[in-house]
């Protein structure tokens, strides 16, 4: 199987883990850009970070990470979304060809933010600051800061493979492994840390835990499988054409004879003309669309 991750836990300590292995999710969210390669392996970090991170939730949800990049970095937009499904999608918005790799190198000194939107229950967001070292430690700084959950997390990206693990403490009170393993924690994190990309990438899931962890219990759970699958539809777009407002709607109609917006994430196109706009402005009753288009 490709794209898909696993859960998995170590029978003799409180930890979990999550490995997460992705190459059609990637392929499919750049099918409609030209993402230079530094841009592609953020992204690509990015959607295994967030499909791990989904499923440690422990409910149905959305999850987001979104970097807005300060005004004369090389990103201006980082964002992906998984879904409890296993639905990944994701998008970069970027002002011109970086010069060189990293979160920090192309987004600057911005934040990140991680938002969760439950099923039921209410939106919560948390942001942590940008780490120099990647995308890696700044979500390990957001688990240890906001979460107070002890998090190892290695990240890896060729430009067409993405790969993710995840080490995590058991929450307080969830198991009682811990006081007779106290050495569990910093033993599996030394073995997690061995891990080299090549092998995060190019190894099946099944062979890199082996690798890491054949002298611990560890108890793996059945594969999810992910898929770039996109939210938009016309539903959600008339709702940013009423966000347009409008002023800026008559325009554009003016001026082009029909509006047009492109789906940021799958590259749909969506066309309004003067007869679909009328439509859309009159019907106000559908809800606000927080998707991104241009
Ligand atoms: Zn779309």
């Amino acid at each position: 199987m490709s794209d898909a991750s696993q859960h998995f836990l170590f029978d003799d300590a409180d930890l979990r883990g999550e490995i997460v292995q992705l190459e059609q999710v990637l392929a499919d969210a750049c099918e409609h850009h030209q993402y230079p390669q530094a841009i592609k392996r953020l992204l690509g970090e990015a959607f295994a970070a967030a499909a791990m991170m989904r499923a440690t939730l422990g409910m149905e949800g959305t999850l987001s990470l979104q970097v807005e990049g300060e005004e004369e970095a090389a990103v201006s937009l980082l964002l992906v979304q998984a879904e409890a499904d296993g639905g990944l999608r994701g998008t970069v918005r970027y002002q011109r060809e970086p010069r060189q790799g990293g979160l920090v190198a192309l987004c600057g000194t911005g934040r990140l933010a991680i938002t969760v939107e439950p099923e039921e229950g209410q939106r919560y967001q948390g942001v942590v600051g940008l780490d120099e070292a990647g995308l890696s430690r700044t979500l390990e700084g957001y688990f240890r800061d906001s979460e107070q959950i002890p998090t190892r997390l290695h990240l890896a990206c060729d430009g067409e493979r993405a790969g993710g693990l995840l080490i995590q403490q058991l929450p307080a009170g969830s198991g009682q492994a811990a006081s007779e393993d106290p050495d569990a924690w910093d033993r599996v994190g030394y073995l997690a840390a061995t891990l080299s990309d090549r092998e995060l990438l190019g190894l099946d899931s099944h062979a890199v835990l082996h690798r890491l962890f054949h002298q611990e219990t560890v108890r793996v759970l059945e594969p999810r499988s992910h898929a770039f699958r996109c939210r938009c539809s016309s539903g959600r777009i008339a709702a940013i054409l009423r966000g347009l407002g409008r002023e800026e709607v008559e325009q554009i109609l003016a001026e082009e004879g029909a509006v047009e917006l492109r789906c940021e994430f799958c590259g749909a196109l969506y066309s309004y003309d003067r007869v679909d706009v009328a439509q859309v402005l009159a019907d106000a009753s559908a809800p606000p669309g927080s998707d991104s288009y241009h």
